[in-house]
């Protein structure tokens, strides 16, 4: 058989694994490049502890040129664009052609697609904004702690509410949970709608006997940093003086940029083999 090149953009765990398993399958004259921005992965689920202080970066991700020694091509470079029909691949300064083209980019996460949202909020939902969050939580006198979802789909649907347990523990440790109120504002009808209505009780009681307040069906429209306010579709302003959101996800821009999406603003594929439709 011919040689050939795969060519996999992205390597979060999708890139990562996909890249792992056509290297234990393909010979190694078949060639695999991984190509990422970043230097290093990181273990999402990881960052709730760096918000807490418990681990620090390094805890939580690898670098990725270890994955030469399993004989995949790691570039770090910016994927700037994607023809799917040549396979090529515009990266900074060259071009990848590709027999066999994988895209694993995940999801943009946008805090501008909320106004004001940028400006006000905290996320636990990037490395660097867990880290910031942490130098937040560590000057915070107390008040009204909010955590915001504000647009669905959004990776890991426990996350926010796991954190905002998380935050509960974390005061109650430090012998401060009176002085927080905590709330979550989510623009879902129930906490991990995904998994089904009893998994929504199932959450729903964990957040009450937290003392975490849960507002349904919420859809931020704005936040005003200045005054410290949230404002949802046909509501009243909620004050915060913490502000820890979700932030909203599309497509990447390239991804859009190359024609790929559907109405819904994703790449439409197949369930069951996640090849494009
Ligand atoms: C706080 C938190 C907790 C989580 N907990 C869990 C959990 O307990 N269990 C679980 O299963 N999942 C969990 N997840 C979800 C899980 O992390 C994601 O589902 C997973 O990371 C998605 O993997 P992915 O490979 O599709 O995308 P990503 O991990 O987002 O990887 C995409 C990669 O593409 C790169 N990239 C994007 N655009 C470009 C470009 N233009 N040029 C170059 N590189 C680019 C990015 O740098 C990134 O490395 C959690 C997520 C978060 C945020």
């Amino acid at each position: 058989m011919a040689k050939t090149t795969t060519v996999i953009l992205g390597a979060g765990f999708g890139g990562i694994s996909t890249a792992n398993v056509l290297r234990s399958k393909l010979h190694s004259e078949h060639r695999i490049v991984l190509v990422d921005r970043a230097k290093r992965f990181v273990v999402g689920a990881g960052q709730t502890w760096v918000m807490l202080g418990q681990k620090a970066p390094e805890e939580i991700s690898l670098p990725l040129d270890g994955l030469a020694r399993r004989g995949i091509e790691v570039v770090t470079s910016e994927v700037t664009a994607i023809d799917p029909v040549t396979r090529t691949v515009t990266l900074e300064g060259r071009k990848l052609q590709a027999d066999h083209l994988v895209l694993a980019l995940g999801a943009h996460l946008n805090l501008d697609a909320v106004p004001g949202l940028a400006a006000a909020a905290h996320s636990f939902y990037t490395l660097d904004g867990a880290l910031e969050l942490q130098r937040a939580l560590s000057t915070f006198k107390g008040g009204n702690l909010v955590v915001s979802i504000p647009r669905t789909p959004f990776k890991c649907p426990p996350a926010p509410y796991e954190g905002a347990l998380l935050l509960a523990d974390h005061f109650a440790k430090l012998k401060r949970r009176k002085d927080v109120a905590l709330s979550v504002y989510t623009v879902e009808g129930a906490p991990m709608t995904t998994a089904g209505p009893e998994m929504g009780q199932f959450v729903r009681g964990l957040l009450a006997e937290a003392g975490i307040a849960l507002h349904t069906q919420q859809k931020l429209v704005r936040v005003n940093p200045e005054a410290r306010t949230l404002s949802f579709e046909g509501g009243a302003a909620v004050p915060f003086d913490l502000l820890v959101a979700v932030p909203p996800h599309e497509a990447p821009k390239v991804v859009r940029e190359a024609g790929l999406v559907g109405e819904s603003g994703w790449i439409p594929v197949d369930p069951k083999t996640l090849a494009q439709t």
